[in-house]
């Protein structure tokens, strides 16, 4: 006999609770597995009267049976093997029609690459992004699909139910095929990566100058009134502000300079390489956690490495600091949406820009005041695909680079490390060189190499008059 649950969920781990939570709340009777299944009872002892639409399920088997037709299960399990074991689990377990849905940051080759295998063996396929870290799964992520739309369909009213809202409407979305979801999952936290590190590296800026946690943290939270609001300003402000129970002192002054990172920054940056896009304030991001690991080299550098003239080092306004951040964001954004319109282009994806800045909207660790001017955007059209071009960011980077120049100068002055804000405005540079310095490479690489170069004034390929 069939079960009655709407859809099962597989890993009670930090986000698969949360979100089987969620799902109860919404009104659906889930039923829930997990590796170890000592976990179970506890789990619904503290679901208090959710418990009641809530199924455990000891086995996989079991976790089956108690599901409606067609069957719905979402893995929330870390990506990689585990997903893997998870799926050969469930798979015979499945009949056509069934729907697999990965919650997990699975990296979009392996959603590919399942999600050929299952739809060939009729099994549906959802590779989910899921964004908004344990609170957002809780109360309302935003969740980025890509599959088929039959599996879309199959469970989008409870997709579309517990994710976060922005204007009534849900930011739950399938945006392509396949690996889309996934993808843009990997952009989304690869632009997270861009954004705590220029917001960092602002910090850092203000530190420079003697301020207090809790005076730059002040900063943060009247910002987060203005442009700059977000998500991220938000919760900085708050990490500033907050002291440590057993020192008294502010929280992040105890912390260690030392940043992990679980591999979604670094996915985006090779992507990014290999599509020919790179994401390089993404890539100083990624770097800036790879550095921080090298904490006895950087302790010997102080000592080996010259210190700047500080005599020379202007300190910035705070009004220059607040520009210059928001103008990092701009250009960390648009080379995100540079990556995912030529993944697109790459994989056949047809994938709509602006859905996906709309599905960024709320619930999401990016979610800022800029995504919604960022759909409208993508709607209107952006010429050559390049956000930074739009009319209205164009004219928000004209207000507000010349501060970044300033911030990006004085960090170099102090020699104070600003590597994703000196990221941004070299790429913004770049794209506002017709004539860049390439034509020098060329030469190089023809002198050395006999590669050859092309003519501003000829057809094909040309060698230079080098002596041999
Ligand atoms: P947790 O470590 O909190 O939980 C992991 C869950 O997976 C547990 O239920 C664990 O079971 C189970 N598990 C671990 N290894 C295996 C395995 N080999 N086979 C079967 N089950 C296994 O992780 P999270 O909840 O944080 O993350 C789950 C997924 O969601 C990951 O893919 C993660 O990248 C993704 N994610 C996480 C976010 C976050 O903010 N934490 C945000 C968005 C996505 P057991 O109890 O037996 O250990």
């Amino acid at each position: 006999m069939d079960g009655s649950a709407r859809i099962g969920l597989v890993g009670l781990g930090t986000m698969g609770s949360a979100l089987a939570l969620n799902i109860a709340e919404r009104g659906f009777a889930v039923a829930v597995t997990n590796r170890t299944a000592a976990r179970l009872p506890g789990f619904v002892a503290e679901a208090g009267p959710l418990a009641e639409r809530i199924t455990a399920a000891e086995t996989p088997q079991a976790l089956v049976a108690a599901l409606a037709r067609p069957r719905a299960v979402v893995l929330m399990v870390p990506a990689g093997e585990a997903t893997d074991a998870q799926i050969a689990a469930l798979r015979p377990l499945l009949e056509p029609g069934d729907v697999l849905v990965d919650g997990g940051n699975a990296d979009f080759r392996d959603t590919r690459r399942r999600s050929a295998e299952l739809e060939a063996a009729g099994i549906r396929f959802l590779g989910l992004g899921v964004s908004g870290g344990e609170a957002g799964a809780r109360q309302g992520p935003s969740l980025m699909a890509g599959g088929s739309a039959q599996a879309w369909e199959a469970v989008r009213e409870v997709l579309e139910a517990i994710a976060a809202r922005f204007a009534g409407m849900p930011c739950a979305r399938l945006l392509g095929p396949d690996g889309t979801g996934h993808f843009v999952k990997t952009v989304h936290n690869g632009i997270e990566y861009a954004d705590m590190q220029l917001i960092a590296e602002i910090y850092g800026l203000m530190r420079s100058e003697g301020r207090s946690a809790h005076a730059i943290g002040e900063v943060f939270a009247g910002w987060n009134e203005g442009p700059l609001n977000a998500y991220l300003t938000e919760i900085t402000a708050a990490v500033l502000l907050a002291d440590d129970p057993a020192t008294g002192r502010p929280v992040v002054d105890v912390i260690a300079d030392r940043a992990g990172q679980k591999g979604t920054g670094r996915w985006t940056v090779i992507e990014a390489q290999r599509l020919g896009v790179p994401a390089t304030v993404t890539e100083a991001a990624v770097a800036a956690r790879a550095w921080s690991a090298a904490a006895a080299a950087r302790a010997a550098g102080t000592a080996l490495l010259a210190p700047p003239d500080r005599a020379h080092g202007p300190i910035p306004t705070e009004g220059d600091l607040e520009k210059a951040l928001l103008a990092g964001r701009i250009l960390a954004l648009s080379q995100g949406f540079q990556v995912l319109a030529a993944a697109s282009e790459e994989f056949g994806w047809g994938l709509d820009l602006a859905a996906c800045a709309e599905v960024w909207r709320a619930g999401c660790i990016i979610r800022s005041g800029l995504l919604d001017d960022i759909a409208h955007a993508f709607r209107e059209g952006v010429p050559h695909g390049i956000l930074a071009f739009a009319p209205f960011f164009a004219a928000r980077l004209a207000e507000t680079v010349p501060a970044l120049r300033r911030v990006v100068a004085a960090a170099a002055g102090a020699g104070e490390p600003a590597p994703a804000l000196a990221a941004a405005l070299a790429w913004h540079d770049t794209f506002r060189t017709a004539r860049g310095t390439t034509n020098l490479i060329q030469a190089q690489r023809d002198y050395f190499g006999a590669h050859g170069f092309e003519r501003i004034d000829a057809e094909g390929s040309h060698h230079g008059p080098w002596a041999s």
